[in-house]
This record gives structure tokens, sequence and C-alpha cells, in this order.
């Protein structure tokens, strides 16, 4: 109820010039189709240790991700399209800022490679969807044959969802543990705007191409920049990310003379200039630190951070075992994936924690 009303304040007051920003529409009902939330204020449960209780619903058995580290001052229940039950509660937490570093890192993504860190180092994704593409085409084929509102139907349609739930579990888990060691052991961390690559050249044709932007997906590069980004708040650190028109892939990184446009297909390449020899990947990742460090300001972001909107974001994408910090400025109401009641008031720190619910 909360929820929209403030989302009926947030359309009058647009409506009459009074609010900033995109003008706002009315609110919606939410698609029965797609996740049901529902979210309980103060008063509205209560925590046990292996028990939750809910408001007209009851008490419930709960499993913990983890441990709350502060009384959570709400919780929201959802029901994913694949049927998994979640509670999430906001509770919060001081930012922790880890000890200081000297090192720095510059990251390339790519789809053979995952990650090419500057020092070399590489580090390969799991790709779950590439495994498992001929049960996915199963799947999706044997919901076509359905037909919409049988029960039938319902139960093909899950079996997909519960498919593409897996497939996000692996990945979001694989991102999760990566972002974290990169932001622990580095102090700045430097990557290149994931869409500057499709627009060079050479790669124009990377989203057109069915294949390679599944692939892309698969990897979740988003999710990743995504989850550096909440990471370095989280910790202290420093992210950036670089300009989308820096050349990283065609620019020596020793004496910086620039080559012409790579095909894919090369992997390493000589300096006409100096002579040197070049690991496609990592002499782009050299560079994206170079870049990093020279040019603060350009974080690829023109100047509108909204980190705590894509944290919390991150967050409602479907992580099961995660825990972010929101700055302490900032207030995230997407706790509650909803459209309803996105208020711009201001709150403390925040944070999300995922919980998987049993019945
Ligand atoms: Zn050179």
């Amino acid at each position: 109820m909360n929820d929209l009303n403030q989302a009926y304040q947030n359309f009058f007051k647009s409506t009459q010039g009074k609010r900033k920003g995109k003008p706002v529409k009315p609110p919606k009902f939410k698609s029965r189709k797609s996740k049901q939330t529902a979210r309980f204020t103060k008063g509205g449960f209560k925590v046990g240790q292996h028990k939750i209780y809910l408001a007209k619903i009851g008490k419930l058995k709960i499993v913990w991700s983890r441990e709350l580290p502060a009384p959570p001052s709400s919780v929201t229940v959802i029901k994913d399209s694949a049927h998994r039950y979640f509670l999430s509660f906001v509770v919060e937490i001081q930012p922790e800022i880890l000890p200081k570093t000297d090192n720095s890192v510059g990251i390339d993504l790519g789809i053979k490679t995952f990650a090419t860190f500057s020092d070399g180092t590489k580090v390969d994704a799991p790709k779950p969807l590439k495994k498992r593409i001929k049960k996915l085409r199963k799947l999706s084929k044997s919901l076509s044959h359905k037909t919409k509102g049988f029960k039938r139907y319902e139960k093909a349609r899950v079996r997909v969802a519960k498919f593409h739930a897996k497939l996000k579990d692996t990945r979001t888990d694989f991102l999760h543990k990566l972002s974290t060691e990169i932001i622990r052991e580095n102090q700045t961390v430097v990557l290149e705007d994931l869409f500057a690559k499709h627009s060079e050249g050479n790669v124009s044709g990377m989203i057109k191409n069915r294949k390679l932007s599944r692939a892309i997906s698969d990897l979740g590069w988003r999710q990743f920049r995504t989850s550096l980004e909440g990471k370095a708040e989280k910790y202290g650190r420093d992210f950036r990310v670089i300009d989308r028109w820096e050349p990283t892939t065609s620019k020596c990184s020793c004496c910086g003379f620039k080559g012409g446009k790579l095909d894919l297909q090369v992997r390493e390449w000589k300096c006409l200039n100096c002579g040197s020899k070049h690991d496609r990947d990592e002499n782009a990742a050299i560079n994206i630190l170079v870049a990093g460090g020279h040019s603060e300001t350009k974080n690829g972001r023109r100047g509108k951070r909204q980190t705590s909107v894509k944290v919390a974001a991150a967050n409602v994408s479907g992580a099961l075992r995660q825990q972010n910090v929101n700055p302490p400025r900032s207030y995230s109401s997407v706790g509650i994936p909803a459209p309803l009641g996105r208020g711009g008031c201001q709150q403390p720190a925040i944070s999300l924690i995922w919980l998987c619910l049993f019945y």
C-alpha cells in the first residue's frame, strides 16, 4: 500500500511538472506470469532462528544463506518464475573498508578467455548454456507445441524457467567469486566499456551474430561489471571504466604505436614499430590499465553514477548467496523488484540479503 501511494505521488508530481527526470507513468499491476513479490515492513514480520512469522501467512521454515548482520527493517518474499521462493531482507550495515594495497589491474573481457588481466593472468568462465544448448532446444520445442493456458503448457514453462534459473546461478556464482577476488587484491580496477568493442568496426557484427550474442550473454559481462562496481564501493576500492573510443586492442602497449584493426581470429601479433610480440588480450588489458590511470574522469558514465541502483539491481537479477552494500548516502528501494515506489528519498546504508525458503 505504501508503495502504491509512493507510485501515485511520483506520477502526479511528474504530470504537474514538480518532479525532475523522465516523465513517470501511472502505476501498473504486476504481471501474474512473472516474478511474484510481497513486502512486509516493521510489525508485519518476526524473524526467528529457523522460522519466520509473516502477517496473514503464518510461520514458515527458512534456510539462511548467511547470517543477518543486523535486525532487518523489512522483508520481501519472492517467488520467481521457476517457482522458487526467496526472502530478501533490508538491513543497515556500514561499508567495510579493506586495507589499502598498491596493486592495480586492467581487465580485458573476451569471448575465448573471459577475462585477461594486465599481469597476464587469464580466467575462463563457465559457459553453462553452451553445454546444455541441446537440452534448452528440447525444452523450448516441447513448450512451443503446447497451448497457452493449459496445464501441460504451464508445466513445460516451469521446466524452461528452472533450466534458466540453473544457468543463472552457475553464472552468478562464478562472477561473484571472481569479482570479490579482484576487488580484494587490487586498489584500482580498470575495465573497458563493454559496448565499446561492438562499435569498433572489426566486431560490429558481434551482436548481430546470433551465436556470438548468445555466447556473450552466457558470459554475463554486464553483471560482472555491476558486481565489480558494487564491491569497489563496498570495500573502498577504485573502480574505473575507460572511454569507449580508447583503442586498446590495436595499440602497442610498449611504444604506443597504433596498428590497424585486428581481426577476431588474431590472438597474437607483433608491433610494426618496436617489434615486441603481444598476446592480444594481455596487450589490451595493459592498455586498459594505462588508460584508466591517466583518465580519472572517464568512467564511461557521463557523470551520472547510479551505483546504488545498479548494485541493488544486481541483487534482484537473481543472486542466491550475495550481499551488497550501498553507499551511506544512497537509497535503495529497488530491493523490491516491482515498478512501485521508487521514491527519491534518502535512507542510510542498506544491504540486501537473499535467502532460500523451504516449505
Ligand atoms: Zn610497439
